[in-house]
């Protein structure tokens, strides 16, 4: 179950943010997540409420932004992929660069001071 893992990661970030904005409420979390994280976005969201019950982020809503997966290839430039691929998913060759994907990162939140 490592949605709950992340998040926890989500809430510690909202909460600091929260506080550092004297924030009485935070109403909703924007979030970037790489599709390799294999995030079932509905799960996030239930364990989410879940765990921020009691805290100022309560009640707040999850938007997921994917990130896809991005191979660069000499030949056939960039492409975005949903899995991670070790071949160029044009051309096949295998003289690529593949970055992105993984991220978890929180772009930003609505909240009430
Ligand atoms: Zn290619």
């Amino acid at each position: 179950m490592h949605e709950l893992g992340i998040a926890n990661e989500i809430l510690d970030a909202a909460l600091f943010e929260a506080d550092r904005h004297a924030a009485k409420k935070v109403t909703s979390i924007l979030l970037r997540v790489g599709v390799l994280r294999a995030i079932e976005p509905g799960n996030l969201s239930f364990l989410f409420e879940h765990i921020a019950r009691g805290t100022p982020a309560e009640g707040a809503r999850l938007e997921i932004v994917e990130e896809p997966v991005r191979v660069e290839c000499a030949a056939c430039g960039v492409s975005e992929v949903r899995t991670f691929t070790p071949d160029c998913p044009r051309c096949k060759g295998s003289g690529v660069t593949v970055t992105g994907g993984d991220s978890l990162s929180v772009l930003s939140l609505d909240i009430d001071v």
